[in-house]
């Protein structure tokens, strides 16, 4: 169980294996087959009209937007600032955009409810993973036995070169954290998989309902954008997730 990678019309895209059941949608893009139109891709793929997507403008903070009612009222509000977005409301779909920071994708299979949120290191140290369990549980009532969390591709503690004040503020903080920070060849490189990882776990969430991809941007600069190995693209892969019902289930009225 993992990350599965699929082809649609020439369209490269990953999935969690453990996310894909009835009630949910959900993908992060590549590079290969997303140049043009990505909305109107999305909106083939989710089976939504693009005015069903949903994104932000992102600010490498830790806002997470509450998707209710209201919201969709006011449609004519987005963009919004933020990184992170949550709903229950069916036949939305949330994206983010990444090119080397990390998406965080949640899950909650009892309750219904999905998150997706932006991570760089900003985010991962200020912990907006463990600020959406918190929202889920506070505002859903999500059980955190039921909640799922895919952490997909980003940049690897193969690449992530840091500089010594930043890996000092990161063990300082996550005092209790074992090698987030990998010293190398005089460098020092931090593990944005590993300190998401265990904010989440330090919320609760079951070890096995965390699915860590491992799949550095950087090193696979071929499949993906890397701001990083590019040094600065404009291009960004879109994290995506919706609940889409199962049109086979609908009810009749
Ligand atoms: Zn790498």
């Amino acid at each position: 169980m993992g990350i599965i990678k699929k082809y649609y019309d020439n369209i490269l895209f990953f999935q969690f294996e453990q996310f894909n059941n009835k009630n949910v949608r959900h993908l992060f893009t590549s590079k290969v087959g997303w140049e043009n139109n990505e909305f109107d891709k999305l909106a083939k793929l989710f089976n939504v009209p693009k005015s069903n997507i949903l994104c932000l403008t992102q600010v490498h903070g830790t806002d997470i937007l509450i998707v209710d009612e209201s919201i969709i009222n006011n449609i004519g509000d987005f963009p919004i600032e933020g990184d992170g977005l949550v709903t229950n409301i069916p036949n939305l779909v949330l994206t983010t955009y990444h090119a080397d920071c990390v998406p965080l994708y949640f899950y909650d299979y009892d309750k219904k409810v999905i998150g997706l949120a932006h991570a760089g290191w900003k985010g991962t140290y200020k912990n907006i993973g463990g600020k959406m369990i918190h929202l889920m549980n506070n505002r859903y009532g999500s059980n955190i036995d039921n909640i799922l969390v895919g952490i997909g591709p980003s940049i690897g503690p193969c690449c992530y070169e840091i500089g010594r004040d930043l890996a000092h503020q990161f063990t300082n903080k996550y005092e209790n954290y074992n090698h987030i920070i990998i010293e190398r060849d005089n460098k020092v490189y931090l593990d944005l998989w590993k300190v998401n990882y265990l904010q989440i776990r330090d919320k609760g969430v079951k070890d096995r309902n965390i699915i860590v991809t491992k799949i550095c941007t950087s090193c696979h600069n071929d499949k993906f954008y890397s701001y990083r190995k590019e040094k600065g693209t404009k291009h960004r892969m879109i994290a995506a997730i919706g609940l889409i019902s199962n049109l086979e289930g609908k009810d009749e009225h």
